[in-house]
């Protein structure tokens, strides 16, 4: 009898298309066999997973490790922290002024430099530090971004670019999270023509959310001296998102670039979504937790909730949810920037006067307006998804696995990633659906937005290529396990779904 590495009794698997009783079989970092116990071979390690629920690792494809500290201290800490809860993949959206060992909190448009210049520094940074797997995708600052993707998708295997569409111009807010930029529509279509001629997984990332016209609704809150969260909501309507989903929907369409649209947090730019695509653009929409738990009324989260897009309302919350059901919102992301109650409280002084914070507060004031607008989410996506998605009724565990798994290697061109099948890497979440925690300050250590509430359903196990990383939910991995993912232009078949 063959005698694999590991063998996971007991527990029920989560399938995009059932849950099913089966034993793993994990050699040498892969999954070899997945079956009855008594048709795979033994295992120098048995996992007891009685009573839980199997998930492959989730991949959490929207986080940005550098936008507010180094970039180097970020991948080693909120690599520990993500696979908390289940993640077990990072994709990092991250600005050429911000994956070095050079971090300037302010940057200015010199610091925008070609990847070429950069990329090899970044990859041993994430090699020597990351506690998960991790992937890029590049911010497209510069029509020098824009041409070289090509050469980026060939020579680092970064096939995933994301546009600031909202943020043309460079100003005080952009330059504060390393955005230093003066990209326009030029800019972008250069790099959507770009990204539809690599082929898939190529991908183009959108924020849709129309700043030019939410200076408007700013400037009407503040003179009407609004300054709790929901007066950040409606500094955005929710036709400043659809509408740039239509418009780069559109460009995307011409320039045969499949489109992806980040953080969906409206009914109205859902609905965008859906004619794009019966238009016969190839668009992708992700959401993320905040946009289908909170309404922007309660309090927590109240001014610390704080985040572009705003957090919406039930009306929202529960069209996104529909969303998820009819298969329009096919990917989760969290939008998982490293931050803590402290670092947002004092961050606002460098952001005041531009056209994203129109206000002079006075000298320590904090109000929505001066607040840092981040916090942290990739180690609560699933249990925040299983607490008021699949217990509150909302969703099945398919569904959830489907949406942070599967879906997203597809998206995204992770083919080793997101499903338990032979062949796959032996990443695994092993659940307790029953398990309950309350979120406080010091349970991650990070702000998170879910502060005060209570989550049920935590992985207990969390196995990163055969290593397991988290026991009985504490992190007993490595920094430096991690490694950085390169992704391969395939045969110019669609990353649609
Ligand atoms: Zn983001």
């Amino acid at each position: 009898m063959p005698v694999v590495d590991m063998l996971v009794n007991g527990g029920k698997i989560v399938s995009p298309d059932g849950i099913f009783s089966s034993s793993i079989a994990i050699n040498d970092g892969k999954i070899v066999g997945v079956g009855n116990e008594s048709a795979l071979p033994t295992g120098n390690k048995v996992l007891n997973a009685d009573g839980k629920y199997i998930f492959p690792g989730l991949i959490d494809p929207h986080t940005h490790p550098g936008a507010q500290r180094p970039f180097d201290s970020d991948i080693k800490t909120e690599t520990t922290v993500a696979p908390l809860g289940g993640v077990t993949t990072m994709i990092g959206i991250c600005k050429s002024t911000r994956i070095s060992h050079n971090f300037r909190e302010i940057s200015i448009p010199e610091d925008v430099v070609s990847y070429t210049k950069i990329f090899p520094e970044a990859e041993v940074i994430i090699n020597q530090n990351a506690a998960v797997d991790f992937a890029f995708t590049w911010a497209i600052q510069s029509d020098e971004h824009a041409a070289e993707i090509p050469l980026y998708a060939k020579e680092f295997g970064v096939t995933s670019y994301k546009f600031y569409i909202g943020y043309k111009k460079a100003d005080k807010y952009t330059s504060n999270i390393g955005l230093s930029t003066d990209i326009d529509d030029g800019t972008i279509y250069l790099g959507f023509e770009n990204i539809g001629k690599i082929g898939a997984p190529g991908i183009a990332l959108i924020h849709a959310e129309n700043m030019e016209i939410n200076r408007i609704f700013a400037k009407r809150e503040v003179d009407a001296h609004k300054n709790d969260l929901a007066a950040w909501s409606e500094r955005s309507p929710n036709f400043s998102e659809a509408e740039h989903i239509k418009a780069y929907g559109y460009l995307a369409k011409i320039a045969r670039c499949p489109l992806y649209v980040v953080h969906l947090s409206t009914g109205e730019g859902l609905e965008e979504v859906i004619k794009a695509r019966n238009e016969g653009v190839n668009i992708t929409a992700e959401t993320c937790p905040q946009y289908l738990i909170i309404d922007n009324r309660e309090d927590p989260p109240g001014i610390y909730g704080k985040v572009n897009p705003p957090i919406r309302d039930r009306t929202a919350n529960d069209k996104l949810w529909w969303g998820i059901n009819a298969k329009w919102v096919t990917t989760i992301g969290t939008d998982h920037v490293p931050t803590t109650r402290q670092l947002k409280e004092t961050r606002y002084a460098k952001t005041m006067g531009s056209i994203h914070m129109p206000i002079q507060a006075k000298e320590g004031a904090l109000d929505v307006w001066t607040i840092g607008g981040a916090f942290t989410g990739s180690q609560t996506m699933l249990p925040s998804l299983l607490s008021y998605g699949f217990h509150g009724g909302k969703v099945t565990l398919e569904q959830i696995c489907n949406i942070c798994c599967y879906n997203t290697a597809k998206v995204f061109g992770l083919q080793d990633k997101g499903s338990i099948s032979v062949g796959a890497d032996a990443d695994l979440a092993i659940v307790d659906l029953k398990l309950s925690k309350k979120i406080t300050p010091e349970l991650f250590g990070v702000y998170c937005i879910f502060e005060g509430r209570e989550l049920k359903g935590w992985p207990v196990t969390t196995i990163l290529r055969g290593e397991t990383i988290v026991d009985d939910g504490r992190f007993i991995g490595k920094s430096g396990y991690g490694q950085y993912l390169r992704r391969t232009i395939n045969d110019g078949s669609s990353s649609a779904l």
